[in-house]
């Protein structure tokens, strides 16, 4: 086997800048919904001191020897961007799999037959760059443990210029590269166990790599026995190219303002609702159980704190946006309590099946809704085509519901009007 990774250099802050050239080596910043912590950050940023998490009031705070470029976070775009990538690469590897929004695992047995792994990488990186704009690393090894350790260090070494392969036929440069990464660093090691590992005297990815499997196997689980195995070369974790259908899906989010009327949360609830419909049919998935929840903040003072989860369960599973709505509406009068100020709320879609023609009851009066594919399709398409945007009227007149997002640069890739425009001087 043979396996590359591809990592886009610092995704968030990369995508903001490809459409702003005037920021090409400026500080730029991307904050979390509702503008609260620094999500990510190009590298002329974190130069400057700042962490990733940091609070934005804080940050705004700091005494800074340059002007700081900071945008809320702009998923529709960094999604756009992903997806172009994403196409790229599998123009040059015939089996791929998405491993997050800015990651992509390549199958790549025989390349070498054609021309050498780093050739290729540096190939995969002037593909991306110029269509896209995006700089990316590559790390290749002959399991994906290894290409992770190889992309970790591409990373981590300038002189590799972001590519770097790890072979069978050189083990004393993979020995050597291990010897250098600490296991916490290691792909699939969390900081738990990196924690245990290194009371066992075990802190580098080779002494791990060294380690009696079934030692490993005893003390921490198979899982760590297959990270073993991986860093010897042996490939136990297989390319998923389709990813495997969700089941569970949570649509959730902190208010930019506390929420203190019933008619607002029906609102918020009424979005939330719709969200998760439209994530269900990407998922090509029905759903039978549909929870609400609502909180107040756990850190308001002089303030009770307050809790409630509902859920609604259907005779007939659904993936009709209508449906979810309304059971989310029912769920919601239960847990709803006046005098709270409410910092948060959610839905959760579960018990999911592939179809909607579940066993009908005899006497269910509750029939399927006619047409309901059909509508939900063509509601489907005019809001993801760009075409305009619908919504429920439950949702209220606000488009997005009151996120803060003070400093949303344009939607440059998905919307027509946002569209870039080039001056030739
Ligand atoms: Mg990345």
């Amino acid at each position: 086997m043979m396996f590359a990774l591809a990592d886009a250099n610092k995704f968030y802050a990369s995508c903001e800048k490809v459409f702003r050239p005037d920021l090409r080596e400026k500080p730029v910043l991307v904050l979390s919904n509702n503008d609260g912590c620094c999500i990510a950050m190009s590298r002329e940023a974190k130069r400057l001191g700042i962490k990733m998490g940091m609070p934005w009031f804080q940050i705004k705070q700091m005494q800074l020897p340059e002007q700081l470029h900071v945008f809320s976070s702009n998923y529709e775009l960094y999604a756009s961007m992903s997806n172009r990538m994403m196409a790229l690469m599998e123009e040059l590897a015939p089996r791929v799999e998405q491993y997050s929004i800015d990651e992509m695992f390549l199958d790549i047995r025989g390349i070498d037959s054609c021309m050498s792994y780093e050739e290729f990488g540096l190939q995969l990186r002037r593909h991306i760059l110029s269509g896209t704009g995006l700089t990316i690393g590559v790390g290749m090894g002959p399991s994906k443990t290894l290409a992770k350790s190889a992309q970790w260090a591409s990373k981590e070494w300038p002189q590799f210029k972001g590519v770097l392969a790890l072979t069978l036929a050189n083990p004393q440069r993979t020995a050597k590269l291990l010897s250098l990464q600490p296991v916490e660093e290691l792909w699939g090691v969390g900081s738990r166990i990196a924690k245990k590992l290194n009371v066992m005297g075990i802190t580098t990815a080779l002494q791990l790599a060294q380690a009696n499997t079934v030692f490993i196997r005893k003390n921490f689980s198979v899982v760590l026995e297959r990270t073993v195995r991986e860093l010897n070369g042996e490939s136990c974790i297989a390319l998923e190219e389709a990813p495997p259908t969700k089941q569970q899906i949570v649509c959730s989010r902190s208010f930019g303002e506390r929420i203190t009327t019933l008619e607002a949360m029906q609102q918020a609830v009424c979005q939330y609702a719709e969200r998760a419909a439209e994530k269900l049919r990407g998922e090509r998935q029905f759903c039978r159980h549909i929870s609400v929840f609502v909180k107040s903040s756990p850190f308001a003072v002089n303030e009770p704190y307050y809790s409630n989860v509902s859920s609604e369960t259907l005779l007939t599973p659904t993936q009709d946006t209508r449906d979810i709505i309304a059971a989310a509406q029912r769920a919601l009068e239960r847990v709803w309590r006046n005098g709270h100020r409410f910092a948060k709320a959610g839905i959760m879609l579960n018990d999911f099946s592939s179809t909607g023609v579940a066993q009908l009851n005899l006497f269910d009066e509750q029939a399927p809704r006619p047409h309901s594919q059909e509508l939900m399709k063509v509601l489907d398409t005019i809001n993801q085509t760009g075409l305009g945007q619908i919504w429920f009227a439950g949702r209220g007149t606000a488009p997005d519901w009151k996120m803060k997002r003070e400093m949303l640069s344009p939607a440059y890739t998905t919307r027509w009007n946002d569209i870039p425009i080039a001056r030739i001087i």
